[in-house]
């Protein structure tokens, strides 16, 4: 869940958002990062059903029975894109930021393209985000703009919070197409990773950047509140207590595994090992090299400090 962000200029960028107990002054801390992207020609074909066009088609067929008035459809497989915006705009926001950010994260994480359509639909204002969230899923919670909803392969955003987390949802929704076992922890971390990130040089990769999440994780270390793996891992009480602080953590355990160049490894081998290790732990200690979680933890900690120091 969470919001959007996107694309300015001719290079897509993104940008983030805040979301779930997210500082409201800080609405929306978006640094800007302006890491050239080479355009990539064409989307991942080789493994894309042939049949994905027409199913599209069927789908935005049966999206169009339920959607509210002036909402429009473009349909760029395996993703239909529907908002309350023309469709040129649609369509670019699909050529600035779905597109290349799909692409960058198929590169970096996934092996299997979506074998079926996943619909994202683009409310521009808040208003028409939340009463859609409440008439099609039952959504009543304010602390989000934006959610993936894994059975019905479909992303509804809020635009009017300032560009949400697009990257967060459709990494979500990718993610799934790809793994259908993440541990929850990581598949928010991963989300909110990309909430902030550069494209590598070459436009092909994606890599997380520090964002307001790392604040929160900064003071928890220093007050000796950071959440223990335990908490982390356990779905119930990650989404207990404080849950803007256990996304938090979740994130920079990601920024750590990328920082130490085992994020991809530790996605890979999750996969692998999920029968046996379904909430990632035996797998975290072994892509770090630890004995067990709690040297897990002093390492995090660790990280923390070191990267606090000027
Ligand atoms: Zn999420």
């Amino acid at each position: 869940m969470r919001l959007l962000t996107l694309t300015v200029g001719p290079f897509a960028i993104i940008t983030v958002a805040y979301w779930v107990a997210a500082p409201t002054s800080s609405a929306a801390v978006s640094a800007v990062t302006t890491a050239p992207v080479r355009r990539i020609p064409a989307e991942h074909a080789r493994d894309v059903p042939q049949d994905m066009a027409a199913r599209c088609q069927a789908s935005a067929d049966r999206l169009r029975q339920v959607l509210p008035d002036g909402f429009e459809i473009v349909i760029r497989a395996p993703f239909l894109i529907a908002g309350d915006l023309s469709p040129s705009k649609l369509q670019k926001v699909h050529s600035d930021v779905i597109g290349p950010v799909a692409r960058a994260l198929r590169e970096t994480y996934f092996q299997t393209a979506p074998q079926d359509p996943i619909t994202i639909v683009i409310c521009s204002t808040e208003d028409l985000f939340r009463q859609l969230a409440k008439d099609w899923d039952g959504h009543l919670e304010a602390g989000y703009h934006g959610y993936y909803q894994r059975d019905k392969r479909r992303i509804l955003l809020d635009l009017e919070a300032g560009n949400g987390s697009l990257a967060h949802e459709l990494t979500h929704a990718l993610s799934h197409a790809d793994c259908e076992n993440l541990p929850e922890w990581f598949d928010e971390g991963l989300g909110a990773l990309h909430e902030e990130a550069a494209y590598t040089r070459n436009g092909q990769g994606l890599i997380g950047l520090p964002n307001w999440r790392c604040k929160l994780i900064r003071q928890a270390a220093q007050s000796g509140r950071l959440p223990t793996l335990e908490v982390l891992t356990d779905s119930s009480l990650f989404r207990s207590g404080d849950v803007g602080l256990n996304y938090a953590m979740a994130r920079s355990i990601c920024l750590y595994l990328q920082d130490r160049q085992v994020l991809q490894k530790y996605y890979q081998e999750l996969q692998t090992r999920w029968p046996s290790d379904r909430e990632g732990v035996g797998t975290l200690c072994r892509v770090l090299g630890a004995k067990n979680p709690t040297q897990v933890e002093r390492q995090f900690a660790a990280w923390i400090k070191r990267r606090n120091s000027p």
